[in-house]
């Protein structure tokens, strides 16, 4: 361990935590972070040399695993090319097309480096075209740092939405408004009052940052019922969902058509990529064409565009949704099995390859005030030890783990038995 010993001393009197991400530095759970030196297909091994079955895969972004080697390859084709030229390049126009082809209701699409860039955007996007400022966001619901979306909110009916991140003038977020999810009362009380001042409702169709608080088709309906009755626009945040559940995200899977789509993470295929697309309406409000500003000197970078390309062609090939389906759906036996053996009350969410383990009784909560946050402190007791054995778990009870298709069924039973164990030696 002397290496990461060394490591971390100097990271963290280099860097705040010594992360370039906060949920890097192992704040939630026990135990200090390994530090990666390598990843090749479903693993991920560290400066130590321990190999771990990953079920973080980048936080999303690695459905194909890790080092695809389309990916690297087209990577590296396109880096000995130039790394960058601020000029448009041809597999931008690729991409770009290759994106649209999964959202039909979308005409145009913009790309940015970051998801939080993407969300931002297209805030930026529906209040211009609105001519509208007010905006809603749901309780739970991540959409990236930018200073109006970093709010949870209090609790109740549209309180004002109070920062929750210092540096955040509460002046900069009085205009975000935040909603429960799962509570159609809630939602028509609210657009009953503010629906003519919305510009945008933002949700994650699928919110999979604080748990995987599966939404009930009804809701989602709703939401894009009232909002289109008040002229608002509706954002469905897809960073993670989209290109994820099904090539075309949450809306293909729900039948629930959104205004704007923000993408990332999968979008560039472990490399910065984000991006917001909508109807051409829409999209002719952004500079140049229209009066929104928004810009950027690495969009569109070459190098990143050719990951993304590569790994939305590998996502065309017949059968790999079903396949990673499949594979999500042995992981959840697995875990089940243990769960059920161990007698630990719990209920296993899952959409295709995401998946949350639920540790507390009865149904798997819906909304955010839900989840009961003393399951966390077994979640930190539990997650060294699956590191120890070989699990590299999510450092933080309300993260979802993600299943590539990278993975084999023997990587997903390794999961399973570091699970078991873990929870043998816990005394469960
Ligand atoms: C990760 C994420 C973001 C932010 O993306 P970054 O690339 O980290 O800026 C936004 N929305 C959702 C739903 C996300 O999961």
């Amino acid at each position: 361990m002397a290496v990461t010993r060394s490591l971390l001393d100097r990271a963290r009197s280099a860097m705040p935590g010594g992360v370039s991400s906060p949920v890097r530095a192992f704040g939630g759970v026990r135990g200090e972070p390994p530090f990666v030196a390598r990843g090749s297909g479903a693993t991920i091994t560290d400066v130590e040399g321990r190999t771990y079955v990953d079920l973080v895969c980048s936080w999303g972004p690695l459905i194909l695993g890790h080092a695809h080697p389309a990916v690297v390859d087209a990577v590296l084709r396109a880096a000995r090319d130039g790394l960058s030229f601020g000029a448009t390049c041809a597999a931008e126009v690729e991409l770009a097309e290759a994106v649209l082809a999964r959202f039909p209701f979308c005409d145009k699409v913009r790309f940015v480096s970051t998801g939080t860039e993407a969300v931002m955007s297209a805030v930026r996007v529906a209040r211009g075209f609105t001519g509208r400022s007010r905006i809603l966001k749901f309780e739970g619901c991540y959409h990236g740092h930018s200073d109006a979306l970093l709010v949870k909110g209090g609790s109740g009916l549209a309180t004002f939405g109070t920062p929750s991140s210092a540096g955040v003038p509460k002046e900069f977020t009085a205009l975000t408004d935040v909603l429960p999810l799962d509570d159609e009362a809630a939602l028509r009380a609210y657009f009953a009052e503010r629906g003519p001042e919305l510009a945008v409702a933002v949700i994650e169709p699928l919110p999979a940052n604080a748990g995987l608080l599966v939404q009930r088709r009804e809701f989602l309906a709703l939401l894009r019922e009232l909002t289109s009755a008040c002229g608002a626009l509706l954002l469905f945040d897809e960073v993670i969902s989209g290109l994820r559940v099904a090539p075309g995200g949450m809306s293909e899977l729900t039948g629930v058509v959104p205004d704007l789509v923000t993408l990332g993470k999968i979008v560039g295929g472990g490399m910065p990529v984000g991006a917001y697309l909508a109807r051409e309406e829409i999209m002719g409000q952004v500079a140049p064409l229209g009066p929104v500003y928004q810009a950027g000197t690495l969009s569109g970078n070459p190098v990143a565009m050719a990951a993304g390309l590569a790994t939305l062609r590998e996502l065309e090939r017949p059968g790999v949704y079903a396949r990673l389906d499949a594979l999500g759906a042995v992981l959840q036996r697995e875990f089940e099995r243990v769960l059920a053996k161990h007698e630990v009350a719990s209920t296993i969410e899952r959409v295709g390859s995401i998946l949350w383990i639920s540790m507390q009784p009865g149904p798997a909560p819906r909304a955010y005030h839900a989840i009961d946050g003393r399951a966390a402190n077994l979640y930190a007791e539990l997650h060294p030890r699956l590191l120890a054995h070989g699990l590299w778990a999510a450092p933080s009870y309300y993260e979802v783990a993600f299943v590539s298709l990278a993975h084999e069924e023997a990587h997903l039973r390794q999961a399973a038995e570091a699970l078991d164990r873990s929870l043998s030696e816990l005394g469960r």
